[in-house]
């Protein structure tokens, strides 16, 4: 348990742009590479669905990016931005604001158009998506009220990329995370909640940051437990052994979950 690190670490040594930089280039040597065009192609599906939209959608964990957003905005007339750090809310700011040396993500913006069907210029969906966050708030999911003290009301949609496996020091403590989420989204609404399965581990520059293992049998007890009910369950077992020295995961997952009508939230444990 000791490998853990957690919010201190993560307030401390997370690197924002040696985050971006391993894992968001959109380049082949890039690790992330995969992951992007996983769960772009699958949230662009989502959200062109129809099913999916509504006012407001808050990103729970979002760090210093923006990527998970980029289809959800043509749905979703408001987006919040939260995360723990405030190098990472800065650095999502100035990307907000277009200043100068931060991070270009003009190579996934086209990506999602395409995918898309290039119904929108890259250039307008960027400002789309700019003008579509209005806040970028603190969060922390191991808190009952995670962007305590401000108190926000419900959600339509609630989205969370990478977070949870990261944020949390073992199944347990992802159980609670997943209520504490939960509250913030109303009865009816979707989370689209998406990460790593089989992982320990990943760099961020030359720090070593942890992760707690999840199966998918692990994840969909959760999401039921917390009272949703599983829409969709999209994996992709990975092939790749290059990246090994950043972190040791064997697939990816994305899944899309409603949060039931009942009122009732379902297993406490
Ligand atoms: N969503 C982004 C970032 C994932 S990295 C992406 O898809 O790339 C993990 C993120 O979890 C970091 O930004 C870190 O600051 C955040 N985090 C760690 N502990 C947290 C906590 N207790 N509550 C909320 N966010 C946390």
């Amino acid at each position: 348990m000791s490998d853990f690190t957690g919010p201190e670490q993560y307030q401390n040594l997370f690197d924002p742009k040696a985050y971006l930089d391993d894992y968001y280039r959109l380049e082949g040597d890039c690790m992330g590479d995969e992951y992007l065009r996983f769960s772009l192609k699958h949230l662009a599906q989502i959200y062109s669905s129809g099913k999916v939209k509504g006012e407001t959608l808050i990103d729970i964990g979002s760090g210093p990016t923006i990527y998970p957003l980029l289809s959800a905005c043509e749905v979703y007339k408001n987006i919040i931005c939260t995360d723990f750090t405030d190098r990472n809310r800065e650095e999502l700011k100035a990307w907000l604001t277009n200043q100068p040396g931060s991070f270009d993500w003009s190579p996934v913006v086209k990506l999602v158009c395409q995918l898309e069907g290039d119904k929108v210029p890259w250039t307008e969906k960027e400002d789309h998506l700019r003008r579509t966050i209005k806040q970028v708030l603190k969060c922390d999911i191991l808190e009952s009220n995670p962007t305590d003290p401000v108190v926000l009301p419900q959600a339509d949609g609630l989205i969370s990329f990478l977070c949870f496996e990261a944020a949390c020091k073992d199944q347990p403590a992802y159980v609670s995370a997943l209520n504490n989420i939960t509250t913030l989204l109303k009865p009816g609404g979707y989370l689209v909640l998406s990460g790593v399965l089989g992982n320990t581990y990943y760099m961020v520059g030359k720090v070593k940051f942890s992760g707690i293992l999840l199966t998918e049998d692990f994840i969909k007890e959760a999401l039921r437990g917390a009272g949703y009910t599983i829409v969709s369950f999209e994996r992709s077992d990975t092939t790749e052994e290059s990246f090994q020295d950043k972190s040791n995961f064997n697939a990816l997952y994305l899944v899309l979950a409603q949060k039931k009508c009942t009122g009732l939230k379902g297993g406490s444990d």
